[in-house]
């Protein structure tokens, strides 16, 4: 009787360590993947930094910015269609080549990532351009 219950004993473990092992491959790979992932994320990561970048050179060099007619706001009930904001009395205004206004911040940040009107999709940085020549 002892012997019996001593032997069954023996294969349990046996079974024991199979299922220890089977699941130690499991959690190796389950490591695996999750390493794989973060890689792939990490490059992704990287890519959209690098995308930026260069969407950031997309928009209007600062030197043409500067060819831009700035001047003060008069009295009006227009609105500037980049903030969606009435222009205030005195605000500082862009005017791009193709006669749209904006307010000056507001222009600035979009011309960083863009070189066409939001209003008539022109483009500012050409338009810039041909008037240097
Ligand atoms: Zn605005
Ligand atoms: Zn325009």
């Amino acid at each position: 009787m002892i012997q019996i219950v001593e032997e069954r004993s023996e294969q349990q473990q046996q079974q024991q360590y199979e299922i220890d092992g089977v699941s130690q491959r499991i959690w190796e790979e389950v490591a695996n993947q999750y390493r794989q992932e973060i890689q792939s994320l990490q490059l992704q990561l990287w890519q959209n930094s690098v995308d930026k970048m260069f969407q950031k050179s997309n928009g209007v060099p600062k030197k043409f910015l500067q060819k831009l007619k700035m001047m003060k706001m008069g009295k009006s009930n227009r609105q500037c269609s980049i903030c969606c904001n009435q222009f205030q009395k005195d605000e500082l205004i862009i005017q791009l080549p193709c006669k749209h206004i904006y307010h000056k911040c507001c222009v600035d940040s979009w011309l960083q990532s863009s070189t066409k009107c939001p209003n008539c999709r022109s483009d500012v940085l050409e338009a810039l351009k041909n008037q240097e020549k």
